[in-house]
């Protein structure tokens, strides 16, 4: 069996990209599952502005260090009343370790004097394929939503709780797994990224 490494160390990332390439001869495999920073040695600088060059860098470094077709996703949330932030720092927001359900108060919080339309946000995600050759391919996806008023649901992961989809009536946190994937921002640009690499004939 075919194997691509996507450079991820995000579990629940890796999930909805298994979910989503599921139906291909190709088993993807993260930087955990091969423990690939230790073994190469390498450390991801994530130290770009946009989530293209971040997508870019981290699947440029580990393609670099291992010669192999390197896969990378880097997202966050855009919520327009905090001028667009966590964005590219969404994983780090507040802390890295910090729990979600205080960066998702916090978040509530921040937004407590806005008027509903002012609330809008959207997830982003921009894959990124990087060739052994130092080609690189990306692709990206977008899905605009609303910051709810609390948290909602147990699905998905990180901010899904608090982003809430006024045309479903529910956060991405109560959609089924299945059903994020169709309309999320990774379904999107995994999708994208799926139509590409078939013409490339690498899936
Ligand atoms: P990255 O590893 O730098 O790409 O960080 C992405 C961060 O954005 C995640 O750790 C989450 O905080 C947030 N994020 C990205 N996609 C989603 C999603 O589908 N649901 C909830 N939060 C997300």
């Amino acid at each position: 069996m075919k194997k691509i490494i996507v450079a991820t160390s995000n579990e629940n990332k890796m999930k909805e990209i298994r979910q989503i390439f599921a139906d291909d001869m190709i088993e993807y495999v993260s930087l955990n599952d091969e423990n690939l920073l230790n073994l190469l040695g390498v450390e991801i600088i994530e130290n770009g502005t946009t989530f293209e060059e971040n997508a870019i860098i981290k699947a440029k470094t580990i393609s670099e260090h291992t010669n192999q077709i390197v896969l990378a996703d880097d997202s966050g949330l855009e919520v327009d009343y905090m001028n667009k932030a966590p964005g590219v720092l969404s994983a780090r927001f507040l802390g890295e370790d910090t729990p979600y359900s205080v960066k998702n108060n916090y978040i509530i919080n921040e937004l407590s004097s806005a008027k509903e339309e002012e609330r809008s946000a959207r997830f982003v995600c921009v894959i990124a394929c990087v060739f052994p050759d130092g080609r690189v391919i990306t692709t990206k996806g977008v899905i605009e939503g609303r910051i709810g008023y609390e948290e909602k649901g147990t699905n998905g992961f990180g901010y899904d709780p608090i982003f809430y989809l006024p045309e479903r009536g529910c956060t991405t946190a109560q959609l089924a797994p299945e059903e994020k994937n169709k309309i999320s921002h990774r379904g999107q640009a995994l999708m994208a990224m799926r139509e590409k690499l078939m013409k490339e004939n690498i899936l």
